[in-house]
């Protein structure tokens, strides 16, 4: 499943090529969102300057590898992290604020998200393998759930896809899920047991799976999936939609839940970049402005 926009096939093209324009305006298209996500996870500018510089050097280094499973900002945002993460010896791993307001704790411990939660006997797992057949159930993960967030967002279904964003995108327990989306918390079970279902049922016809708790995936990596693709995000133009006030009501919600409720980070960090942007672009505006009016006085000199 290619998720590359035509305007990212264009510069990843223009880069192959070796086009000298090619590069500059990826980094441009980039750069700004990039930083504001490394500056919600880094205190020092400087330091956050340098992850971003790194990321950008790991996406050249491995160009040939990246066959468009996820965006390109998707990907940018993910090879970063692992930047953040290794810079910091897996502090300000977090991506949901929600979820360090409510365990403050998590993010400073130097454990990996595997050993957040039980898994069931993962060295039998085909997910702790390291070849095709891992690839391939990573890959019918990625896939499933970006079904069933797709299902959901067709559906307008927004309560349900809150619901299941808070489970297992920000780990909550289902207490806590209930309290945030005001439901009941047998609700929230369901809703997660018709999920993970429907998860299964897409993993159980894998050619690649090993046995049948292989389409049990342990939570952690759900989470690690959701992590790096972001099935649930809101598309950058839905976010300046979102920022100007003309979205339909139920998107609307939908990304302010996403934004101020969940407090994805990736997110925030693409609308921070975006006022910013704004003021650049109001200043440029400014600029042309002031340089039109003021044409005539310097040619009467
Ligand atoms: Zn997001």
């Amino acid at each position: 499943m290619n998720k590359l926009s035509e305007a990212e096939r264009y510069l990843l093209d223009a880069v192959k090529r070796g086009d000298e324009q090619g590069w500059p305006q990826l980094v441009e298209r980039y750069q700004g969102r990039l930083l504001a996500f490394a500056r919600s996870r880094v205190r020092n500018n400087s330091d956050a300057e340098d992850l971003v510089q790194e990321a950008f050097i790991g996406l050249l280094r491995g160009l040939d590898r990246f066959r468009g499973d996820s965006s390109l900002e998707t990907y940018l945002f993910s090879i970063l992290r692992r930047r953040i993460i290794d810079a910091h010896r897996g502090k300000a791993r977090g991506v949901c604020l929600l979820r360090d307001t409510l365990r403050p704790g998590d993010d400073d411990s130097d454990s990996g998200p595997e050993s957040r939660l039980p898994s069931p006997d993962p060295t039998a797992s085909v997910y702790a393998r390291q070849d095709e057949k891992r690839n391939e159930m990573h890959h019918a993960l990625a896939t499933a759930i970006d079904d069933l967030v797709s299902g959901y967002k067709d559906a307008l279904n927004f309560r349900e896809l809150q619901i299941i964003e808070l489970v297992f995108y920000a780990q909550l327990k289902n207490a806590e899920v209930a309290k945030a989306v005001g439901v009941e918390a047998g609700h929230v079970a369901t809703v997660k047991h018709r999920s993970l279902s429907r998860i299964r049922k897409h993993l159980m016809d894998m050619p690649a799976l090993t046995s049948s708790s292989d389409a049990d995936p342990p939570d952690a990596l759900l989470t690690g999936v959701w992590e790096d693709h972001r099935p649930s995000c809101p598309k950058r133009s839905t976010l300046g939609a979102y920022h100007l006030g003309t979205l339909d009501p139920a998107w609307h919600g939908y990304a302010d839940f996403h934004l101020n409720t969940l407090g994805c980070r990736f997110c925030l960090a693409n609308m921070d970049d975006l006022k910013q942007s704004e003021d650049r672009a109001d200043l440029d505006r400014l600029r042309q402005r002031v340089l039109q009016s003021t044409v005539g006085f310097l040619k009467k000199k």
